[in-house]
């Protein structure tokens, strides 16, 4: 975004943050490029949002903190450990993270440093990602929100999983989510009754509760997307996005992410440079949220 890089945690209100790595992935690796490819394309975004006239910029504090390091890569629960840490540093120097994934098991440790209390969330995916074990681990990327609300960490009657699609060979993901309370709006649905309907219902469920939104670029249908490990055809349109992250302006947020993007599946940068977008859209959202203090 050409956000000034930040030397020490001081003096920021919003703090940009890359998250490379995908230990976690069940499909197509990658996204631990996802980064270094969407702070390339980020460069193309700029400052005023035509349709909100929102200027992050001007309401608020905006860096980039740089890269998550990792030391401990090969180890799923250790690697969770040190995002936590660093998110954790943010959080206690009053910054609000907008981070960019990585696989989606990065927002586990990221709402464990971000939960002071259950939060409402926001979803927004192809996956409910409230499966369990793969693999011999239950800290894969298609498990975080499970764990999330096993842990206490997020609300299940103020959670909204928006998208959901493909087919699956067990659906205990699925029935996990339902059977929690949340609302889980399978993207037939959406396409149905609009994104205007979409937004007001997540609005009245989430209310004026703490939120945190995660956005997975395979929400998207993979003519917008194709660079990301789990693709999923008949998802939202760019236009639909946009309007669903516009929709969701001035809630009360502790931090948002956007995950998934793998480099090596795109195609001429195009989901780097959407997923880049969307966090533009995030930062605008999030820089008015934190000006209305
Ligand atoms: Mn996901
Ligand atoms: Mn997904």
């Amino acid at each position: 975004m050409r956000a000034p890089i930040a030397q020490a945690l001081e003096k920021i209100d919003i703090g940009m943050v890359g998250i490379p790595y995908d230990g976690a992935l069940t499909n197509r690796p990658g996204a631990r490029h996802g980064p270094r490819e969407v702070r390339n394309q980020s460069s193309l975004m700029r400052s005023i949002n035509h349709a909100t006239r929102i200027n992050p910029y001007q309401l608020c504090r905006i860096a980039d903190v740089g890269d998550i390091p990792f030391e401990s890569a090969f180890d799923i629960e250790k690697a969770h450990d040190e995002i936590f840490n660093f998110i954790g540093e943010m959080v206690k120097a009053g910054i609000i993270p907008l981070s960019c994934g990585g696989d989606h098991s990065v927002s586990l440790p990221i709402l464990r440093a971000v939960a002071k209390q259950p939060l409402a969330f926001i979803h927004i995916d192809a996956h409910t990602d409230t499966w369990d074990s793969f693999q011999g681990s239950k800290f894969n990327h298609g498990a975080p929100f499970r764990r999330a609300h096993e842990e206490g960490l997020i609300d299940a009657t103020k959670t909204v999983q928006i998208g959901i699609r493909g087919a699956q060979n067990v659906s205990e993901g699925w029935d996990y989510s339902k059977n929690a309370g949340m609302r889980v709006v399978f993207v037939e649905e959406l396409q149905k009754r609009g994104v205007d309907e979409i937004v007001e219902e997540t609005r009245s469920i989430v209310g004026d509760a703490p939120v945190y939104l995660s956005f997975d670029i395979d929400s998207l249908d993979p003519a917008f997307a194709p660079g990301t490990g789990t693709p999923e055809i008949a998802g939202l349109t760019t236009p639909e996005a946009m309007a669903l992250i516009r929709g969701f302006r001035k809630l009360s947020y502790v931090g948002a992410d956007m995950v998934e993007v793998s480099p090596p599946f795109d195609t001429g940068g195009l989901t780097s440079m959407t997923g880049a977008t969307v966090m533009y859209e995030l930062l605008c959202v999030l820089a008015e949220a934190v000006s209305a203090g």
